[in-house]
Order: C-alpha cells, then structure tokens, then sequence
C-alpha cells in the first residue's frame, strides 16, 4: 500500500497547457460531428455509415484529450463544499454503468451511509470517471467487476474502486501520477494525474493496493474537525 498522494505536484509540468487553444479547437471539432452524423444519416449507406463512425470515434477521442487538458490546465481552487459522497455516485452512475456495460464489465455499489465531507462535485464525478474508466479497461473485455464502494474508517470517509484485471507492475505503481504514462496504444496517460491532483486539492490521499487478482484505488477524506 503506496502514497502516491504528493505526486499530484508533478501536474505543474502540464499545468501551463494553452486552455485557448483546447477551446478553440473543441468547437470547430463538434461542428465537424454534427455535420458527420447527419451525412451519415441522409446517405444510408452501409459501407459509408461505417466509415462515419470511425470518424466520429476519432472526433470524440480528440474531444476526450482535450477535456482532460482542460480540467488538468485549470488552476482554480476546487469549490468545496459539505456533500454526501454517496450523493455523488449516484448522480453520475448511469454512465460509469453505460461504459461498463459497453465492455462487457459489471458494476456493483456498495455504498456505507456515511458523513458529507468537503467536495467538489464536478472534480469528484471526474475523479470516478477516470478510475472506473481505468478498471474498466484494465479488465479488457472480460467481462470483470469493478466495485465502488464506500464506507468510515477511523475519522476517515474512505472511497475505494476495485476491479479484478491483472493488476499494474511494480515499475509502474512507482510512477503513476506521471503524466502520459501509459501502456495502452489510445491511451493519453492523462488520466490518473488528473485524479492525484484532484484528490490533493481535497486534502485527501489516494493509495493504490494491486496484485495481480486485481487493483484498488482508495482515497481517504478527511471528516469535518
Ligand atoms: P491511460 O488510461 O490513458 O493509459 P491513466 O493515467 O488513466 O492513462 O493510466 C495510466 C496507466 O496506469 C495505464 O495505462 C495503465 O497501465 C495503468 N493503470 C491505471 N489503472 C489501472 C488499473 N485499474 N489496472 C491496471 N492498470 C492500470
Ligand atoms: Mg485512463
């Protein structure tokens, strides 16, 4: 069991990232979508169709890169506010349940009641986006389990996202939170950084406990003194 909460300090490499330009780029890159998906409907042809959705993944995976530029490039203080944790999961559920299920992955809550802590919601719905993601991935296809889980230890409220892939190498435990480190061939290694620099700007601390049955992020919040 690893703190790998200070890495989040790293992020200031790729903190400087022209934001201007990310905007910029994202609306021209959405019209481009619109257009696409409507040719694709008007011709009705199958062999186009297919193409078009190639194209359209591409789009939506440039989209991707830069909404995770956007988020790392921001500099602003998180809005923290006394909000139940639970709340949250809830709230941005369906999603994680619509990718999981894309990946032939199951997703089980099992969610404590527990005390509202300081979040921001937004960084928080990033934060399980990025993780449940990496489960999801790390389980390729295989029809895995990632378990979000939540519960008090301590004067602790503990997050804890688990899936059952292969778990991640010594050599890269050491340098997660690096950013664009990544082993897959899309992969923008963008990811996890965003993660240690959200959950250390909630004066929160992320753990990772991984063999090679599987891997679990746990982050620690503090509860209200
Ligand atoms: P990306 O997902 O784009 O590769 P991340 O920052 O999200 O970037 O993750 C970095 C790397 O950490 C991944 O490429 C992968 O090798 C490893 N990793 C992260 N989460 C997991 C996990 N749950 N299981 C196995 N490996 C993981
Ligand atoms: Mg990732």
């Amino acid at each position: 069991l690893e703190n790998i909460a200070e890495r989040a300090d790293k992020m200031n490499v790729v903190g400087q990232m022209a934001v201007s330009v990310a905007h910029e780029i994202r609306n021209p890159l959405t019209t481009v979508r619109g257009y696409l998906q409507f040719i694709a409907y008007k011709k009705g042809d199958k062999a186009l169709e297919s193409c078009y959705e190639i194209l359209i993944e591409e789009l939506d995976r440039a989209n991707d890169i830069i909404s995770e530029y956007l988020l790392l490039a921001k500099e602003k203080r998180a809005k923290l506010q006394y909000c139940s944790l639970n709340k949250v999961i809830h709230a941005i559920y369906p999603l994680l349940e619509t990718l999981a299920t894309a990946d032939k992955a199951a997703i089980r809550l099992q969610l404590a009641p527990v005390p509202d802590v300081l979040l921001d919601e937004n960084e928080i719905r990033q934060l399980l986006l990025n993780l449940v993601r990496n489960a999801i991935e790390a389980m390729a296809h295989k029809g895995g389990l990632v378990q979000i889980r939540t519960y008090k230890e301590a004067e602790q409220v503990v997050l804890a996202i688990s899936d059952n892939g292969p778990g991640i190498p010594a050599h890269l435990v050491e340098q997660l939170g690096t950013p664009f480190l990544t082993t897959k061939d899309t992969g923008t290694g963008l990811g996890l950084s965003i993660c240690y620099r959200i959950v250390h700007r909630h004066g929160a601390v992320m753990k990772v406990k991984t063999d090679p049955a599987g891997t679990e992020f746990l982050i620690y919040f503090k509860l209200p003194v």
